[in-house]
């Protein structure tokens, strides 16, 4: 029993909370697949298709792509991996997608969802990204902590250091109250469904997995066997 079930997981945090990290852990560890809306919509506008068409024309005017087209993305795409594990990048965004990606779900009996906050402070926020940087050479970021004397990418071998342009002080408090600003309504919508798990996002990177990976569990009611 149990071993059809797979997990759509919904990861939310603010920027710098982890959510990259923990998004690349699970692809990584457990075989999650990366669901973007935006790299969805962006290969139906190069397919021509009239979705693609439709939001295209939003797009070129810099505008939100409406829910509606949004949702027939996401239904096209569930039909063709229901039987994967998914992590929900950027969706749902607005309480109405939610509500829509609920409605879309109870489609497929076999899938389990999740609604996953890592929750970190803004002091703690801060601190982090104060301490994150990029390799110039193949912008992999990195932290300060992980190099006490001289830098070398492990991936290109780069001694050159940037830091990325979302990541200057001056602009890190204005995305972390747009951020609590754009999903507040959609974590309260999950916590009132009473199925939003807060996890605590201080600590290293892989004790937080943990955490994430057993919320994970819990939804499917068995182990995932991690690695
Ligand atoms: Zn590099």
């Amino acid at each position: 029993m149990g071993s059809d079930l797979y997990p759509v997981v919904a990861l939310f945090g603010a920027p710098g909370a982890g959510k990259g990290t923990q998004s690349a852990l699970l692809v990584e560890r457990l075989k999650f697949k990366h669901f973007s809306v935006g790299d969805l919509l962006r290969a139906e506008v190069a397919k021509g298709s009239s979705i693609g068409d439709l939001a295209s024309s939003y797009m070129n005017q810099g505008k939100f792509v409406p829910d509606y087209v949004v949702n027939d993305v996401v239904k096209a795409y569930f039909l063709e991996n229901k039987e994967d594990k998914v992590i929900l990048d950027g969706f749902p965004r607005t309480v109405g997608q939610a509500k829509e990606l609920r409605t879309l779900l109870k489609l497929f009996p076999q899938i389990r969802f999740c609604a996953i906050q890592i929750d970190l402070s803004p002091s703690e926020i801060k601190e982090r990204i104060k301490s994150r940087f990029m390799c110039a050479g193949c912008q992999t970021i990195y932290s300060k902590e992980d190099f006490k004397s001289q830098f070398v990418c492990s991936k290109c071998n780069s001694n050159e250091v940037t830091v990325r342009k979302d990541d200057a002080e001056e602009v890190v408090q204005t995305r972390i109250d747009e951020y609590q600003t754009n999903v507040s309504d959609l974590l309260d919508f999950y916590k009132s469904g009473g199925i939003l798990s807060v996890v605590d996002g201080s600590g290293s990177a892989e004790s937080v997995y943990k955490k994430i990976s057993s919320v994970v569990d819990g939804a499917l009611g068995f182990s995932l066997g991690r690695s």
